[in-house]
């Protein structure tokens, strides 16, 4: 007698997360009468945090459905912008960069290069936070509030991954990229001793993180971080519409 088998059907954005062979997107499994419809699809690579609708036969799932033969089960992505109730962040120890990317557009983004996974996600779930990685073990743990995988290998790409993802409200220039402190605006006599002679001749205003203490000035790096921000700007307005951001509206 034959072995029961299902089939699960991954939508195109899904279809990276699966072993070479399993990339047209439909995937003959078998039933062993256990397995919930949620552990097949992770056994197959795709992390749930990323599937945004589960349905078998055409009808909506729940991840803890058990396959039946004959059945034909379909994985969708999730929706993008994916709402949050409120975008605060914390990246695993390989996103360092893209950390400070989105400190420097505004977005709370907590970062640590010793964490180990136990304590990242014990952090995330305490204060909330979307948990940003490119490892997909950590995304399976069953512990997690909220992750989400981040794609790209650059950082430029990885931001722009996880702007039009979320659609997050922006403030630029109001975050310490170093430890994601807020700035505040400081008067130029005040942090006239800290500045080098060119800067003090040629900047007049800036901004303290009232955290680490770090001043900072606009245009200081010139038009690369102009770029990351105008591009963010863009990336967000295309992902579709937006809350109102209180902070915005202060920044200016
Ligand atoms: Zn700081």
């Amino acid at each position: 007698m034959a072995r029961p088998e299902a089939d699960v059907r991954f939508a195109a954005e899904l279809r990276f997360f699966l072993a070479p062979r399993h990339r047209v997107g439909q995937v003959r499994v078998a039933c062993d009468g256990v397995s919930s419809l949620g552990h097949v699809v992770e056994s197959l690579g795709v992390p749930l945090p990323e599937v945004g609708s589960l349905a078998v036969n055409g009808a909506p799932e729940t991840p803890g459905y058990r396959l039946a033969a004959g059945d034909v089960a379909e994985a969708g992505p999730v929706d993008r912008p994916q709402r949050l109730p409120s975008a605060r962040f914390i990246l695993d120890v390989h996103l360092g960069a893209l950390a400070r990317r989105l400190r420097l557009v505004g977005i709370d983004a907590t970062y640590a290069n010793d964490l180990d996974d136990d304590v990242l996600i014990e952090r995330a779930n305490a204060s909330r936070r979307v948990l940003l990685t490119q490892d997909r073990g950590l995304l399976r743990r069953r512990m997690l509030w909220l992750g989400a995988y981040v794609r790209g290998a650059r950082p430029d790409d990885q931001l722009r991954d996880v702007l039009d993802r979320f659609g997050p409200p922006l403030a630029p220039w109001t975050r310490c990229t170093a430890c994601n402190g807020p700035l505040a605006a400081v008067r130029k006599a005040d942090v006239e001793p800290l500045l080098l002679p060119g800067t003090r001749r040629t900047y007049q205003a800036f901004s303290r993180c009232a955290a680490c203490g770090r001043v900072y000035w606009h245009g200081a790096h010139g038009t690369r971080l102009d770029q990351i921000v105008n591009s963010a700007i863009r990336t967000v307005a295309a992902s579709g519409p937006q809350a109102p951001s209180a902070s915005q509206e202060r920044s200016r």
